[in-house]
């Protein structure tokens, strides 16, 4: 199993967690592995086969084109790219130098987070709108609608919108004030899935783009991602990624991707060729895709609620440690478990156990992300069978079970 890590002398871990990309994103089914061994094996041209691509994510998403990234960022990076130049190959040379091009981004405060690197690498000037007094608890506002409208000005290329259930203003208020004034919405859709019915529902609340992460629950290839949207902007995603280095009398790009009556001339390596997306991520992303969507949210919540369920009950009642498992769909589109530490009664914070899992064998890792509150979480994304007992062991041994 872990031939090719031992080779290089890595060990394996435990990822309770779940498909973060510094535990190295999630678990490829057989199939997907697979489907990218057998990939690797033949060459393509490889716009054919994000053409291909294109038809397949449209179908899954509803949008008139798609296109397969290295990930949300990227297509984050692609997307804002194609805003701010359109199908002007002069422009796409230019970047990221964006004189004399529409370049303003307005981006709502509270959604401000460091993955946004990706759009401001473009070379676009961030327009911060709202204050984030629900976040700081001094107030009961977000943004609103009316900000966006405030801050959007003729230089404006795009709205970036980062969607999560809790995130306000509506997405569908904010496509209004923004297409009141054409110009387009991003959406930042990197982990929200499940349900699959987010696969279509930003872009039918009227996002022009949405961009998800193909390593997180689509269970793809680590470093893969999807970018949804319209026709036109998918294009000019596409040529500023895409080896363009042919001579253009020779150049015969699908037609379903690029239009190539409508352009004067090709860019040369664009501002995503830093990013570039291989045949095998591609073909392993769409049947990921494919395996997603044809499992289903119910299949998938109950095998994902079966391996928290283990490890709870391997975990059993821990002194100093109440063991919660969350299982309620209306709280958690995925299921989880939350260990309660009581550092009085057992002498170790949440931070604590966090860190003795991690730094134990085999290495456990929790998720961290409510450490303050003095719980250690775990999610079912990236568990294998039979490893739910073991952390649920681990646990037992770290808090003297
Ligand atoms: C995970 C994540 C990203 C990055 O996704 P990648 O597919 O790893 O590039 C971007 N934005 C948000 C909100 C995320 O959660």
């Amino acid at each position: 199993m872990s031939g090719v890590y031992q080779r290089f002398g890595v060990r394996t871990i435990i990822n309770a967690s779940g498909p973060a990309t510094r535990l190295s994103g999630s678990i490829m089914a057989p199939e997907v592995a697979e489907a990218m061994a057998e990939a690797g094996r033949s060459c393509v041209d490889i716009a054919e086969l994000q053409a291909a691509a294109s038809s397949v994510i449209a179908r899954h998403t509803g949008a008139e084109a798609g296109y397969v990234t290295s990930g949300a960022a990227a297509g984050l990076l692609l997307g804002t790219a194609a805003c701010v130049t359109g199908l002007d190959p002069t422009r796409m040379n230019r970047l990221p130098d964006t004189t004399g091009m529409k370049s303003r981004v307005v981006m709502a405060r509270s959604h401000r987070n460091f993955y946004d690197h990706a759009v401001r690498s473009v070379g676009i000037e961030l327009v911060e709108i709202g204050i984030s007094d629900r976040f700081s608890g001094a107030g009961v506002r977000d943004a609103e609608p009316w900000e966006y409208a405030a801050a959007i000005d003729d230089d404006t290329a795009a709205v970036v919108y980062v969607a999560y259930a809790h995130t306000q203003p509506e997405l569908s208020a904010v496509v209004e004030v923004a297409h009141a004034a054409s110009v387009p919405v991003i959406v930042d859709a990197a982990g929200q899935l499940p349900p699959a019915s987010n696969l279509s529902r930003f872009l039918a609340e009227g996002a022009d783009l949405v961009a998800f992460s193909g390593g997180k629950a689509i269970a793809g290839p680590q470093s893969s991602g999807i970018l949804a949207g319209r026709r036109e902007l998918i294009q000019a995603a596409a040529l500023q990624h895409l080896d363009l280095d042919i001579l253009w009398d020779q150049w015969n790009p699908p037609a379903g991707l690029i239009d190539k009556s409508r352009l004067p001339g090709a860019p040369h390596h664009g501002i995503g060729r830093p990013c570039k997306v291989g045949k095998e991520e591609i073909v392993g992303l769409l049947t990921a895709l494919e395996r997603f969507v044809e499992e289903g949210d119910d299949a998938r919540r109950a095998r994902w609620l079966e391996h928290m369920r283990q490890l709870a009950e391997a975990a059993g009642s821990l002194p100093g440690a109440e063991v919660e498992l969350r299982d309620d769909p209306k709280r958690a589109a995925i299921p989880a478990v939350h260990v309660q530490i009581d550092e009085d009664a057992c002498g170790k914070t949440a931070l604590d156990v966090v860190r003795a899992l991690q730094d134990g064998d085999p290495s456990v890792h929790a998720n961290p992300s409510h450490v303050r509150e003095g719980v250690v979480a775990f999610g079912p994304m990236c568990l294998k069978d039979g490893e739910p007992e073991v952390v649920g062991r681990r646990l037992r041994e770290v808090l003297g079970g």
